[in-house]
């Protein structure tokens, strides 16, 4: 048998619990249908075959998690730092535990391939391992002396909060929302993304396994439309934390608008990577690669604007093409493959229609360029880089979430940076040059939230995570996610008997 076909007669084995009983909604400890009954599908992109049907949560069933995670606030708000910390260690020894059926799922439910899928788990458990170690220290404050008075600043938790992911690797980005939550001491409701519930129920299942107490953590699945709506607009929901497209985010601001919700949001990105003549160029073709295929295009931190200087336009492009066709498109579960299908036919449309309006707006595709006819006959796309673009166009300017590069080039460093800030997002950028001076000035001016200099994105969990303009509100990573999930509160003593104003007499 061949390690593919092992594989997807593993994944078979993984799958068959969802496809018996199906996905129910978790709330407060117990596996509930949805209110009214009704379920929707998830299909997997590599077949389109249905993987499972899911309980289709709604308003009703929005309010009764909403109450659970009230119920339960007080005692794990209350719950010693230390505790917490290491109840945490135990929900990342067994998200490592079932690291490969959570990688077997999610391939099979978002076309995501093996190979990177592979240390999504251990990048879940990461996230929760982070902030177990900080959670004792999550409350700490800060001292301020005045003259005759001491304050006490501390933190307190802000109470449940709701958590809405998106559908691009849904597992490791919903562990790198709900880990600072718990931390924190809030309780949770996930509302994960109708295209890809699987991991979402993996991961409640582990922490409620690994001790976590009932109605900490509540999942209900459902559109974003009724159960995403309900969960921004629900009274006992102090706060939203929300990854998604910037057009859900300005939704969301409005829906929470009655109930004055705190937001944080990470949305969408067209980011530029900024090639410089005297950069490494096959160190930065490497990594301009990396960042747009990798994960099939569908990722928020892809650079999917290729900024290069005149003179070395045609022979990078010519490397980044050449690189591109030698990708390897197919089944997620075979080892060797990097692009696998993408999440959805709607999706899958979407990307097309871009690689058609690309064509239509004079751009010369250099790889790729169509619809690719992999196993399964699934939602293929075949690595596409398109060159003599400009920023003007539709594909320079619009998030295609896909596997398309568009490739512009500048003349001069004032130049790069109009073409790179002139979008309306600013997630992140990547500069390769090796005059240090320029990277200083050019990072300064460049509008983004993350910059990488001579590097692809290397994450580092304790470094802010965010963007600027439309890409986001709010930083993820290291303190900045205590601060969104906790209320600070300041307490003034007074140090000395100081004189009162006497009013009345
Ligand atoms: P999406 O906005 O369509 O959906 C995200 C989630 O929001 C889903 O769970 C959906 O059901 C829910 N939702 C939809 N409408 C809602 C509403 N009115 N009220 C409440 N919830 C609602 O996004 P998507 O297509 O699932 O994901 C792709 C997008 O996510 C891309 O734009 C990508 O750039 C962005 N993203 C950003 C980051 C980041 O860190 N900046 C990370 C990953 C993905």
């Amino acid at each position: 048998m061949s390690k593919l076909q092992e594989n997807i007669e593993k994944a078979k084995a993984y799958l068959a619990r969802f496809k018996e009983a199906g996905v129910l909604n978790r709330i407060g400890g117990e596996d509930v249908a949805a209110a009214d009954g009704t379920t929707f599908e998830t299909i997997s992109p590599v077949d389109l075959q249905p993987l499972a049907k899911v309980a289709r949560g709604k308003a009703a069933d929005i309010d009764r998690a909403a109450k659970a995670a009230k119920a339960a606030f007080a005692d794990w708000a209350a719950m010693p730092g230390d505790q917490r910390k290491k109840l945490m260690h135990k929900i990342a020894d067994a998200i490592e535990a079932r690291a490969e059926e959570i990688a077997f799922v999610e391939a099979m439910d978002t076309g995501q391939s093996l190979k990177f899928m592979a240390k999504a788990a251990l990048r879940g458990a990461e996230n929760f391992r982070y902030f177990a170690d900080r959670a004792p220290e999550a409350r700490d404050g800060r001292s301020i002396r005045a003259p005759g008075q001491v304050n006490i600043t501390t933190r307190v938790p802000i109470g449940p909060v709701g958590v809405i992911t998106p559908w691009n690797t849904p597992f490791m980005l919903s562990t790198w929302k709900i880990a600072p939550a718990l931390a924190s001491g809030c309780t949770i409701v996930h509302k994960p993304a109708e295209f890809s519930p699987l991991t979402a129920r993996l991961l409640v299942e582990i922490a409620e396994g690994a001790g976590l107490p009932k109605g900490v953590w509540n999942l209900v699945n459902g559109f974003g439309e009724d159960a995403g709506k309900a969960l921004t607009e629900h009274l006992l929901i102090k706060a939203i934390g929300f990854v998604g497209e910037s057009r859900t985010g300005s939704m969301i601001m409005k829906q929470g608008a009655d109930t004055l919700k705190r937001v944080h949001f990470e949305l969408g990105g067209k980011n530029p990577v900024i090639v410089f003549a005297d950069a490494d160029l096959e160190r930065a073709a490497d990594a301009a690669v990396f960042m747009i295929y990798s994960l099939n295009g569908e990722r928020c931190t892809s650079s999917s604007r290729l900024l290069v200087e005149e003179g070395v336009y045609d022979r990078f492009t010519a490397l980044v093409a050449e690189k591109a066709k030698r990708i390897k498109v197919g089944h997620p579960l075979d080892p060797e493959t990097v692009i696998g299908p993408l999440i959805h036919p709607v999706h899958e449309k979407k990307v097309l229609d871009y690689i058609e309006i690309g064509k239509s707006e004079g751009a010369t595709v250099a790889a790729g360029g169509a619809k690719f006819a992999g196993p399964g006959g699934g939602c293929y796309v075949s690595p596409t880089l398109f060159t003599g673009a400009n920023n003007q166009m539709r594909i320079a300017q619009e998030e295609i979430f896909g596997p398309v590069l568009t490739a512009i080039p500048f003349k001069d460093e004032a130049e790069a940076l109009n073409i790179a800030n002139d979008v309306q997002y600013g997630l992140t950028g990547y500069l390769w040059t090796s005059d240090v001076t320029r990277a200083f000035r050019f990072t300064d001016h460049l509008e983004a939230g993350m910059i990488w200099v001579n590097s692809e994105n290397v994450r580092h969990l304790p470094t802010p995570f965010g963007g600027v303009k439309n890409s986001g509100i709010g930083r993820d990573g290291g303190d900045w996610s205590f601060d969104f999930y906790m209320e600070t509160k300041n307490v003034a003593f007074a140090t000395v008997p100081h004189a009162i104003q006497k009013l009345g007499g």
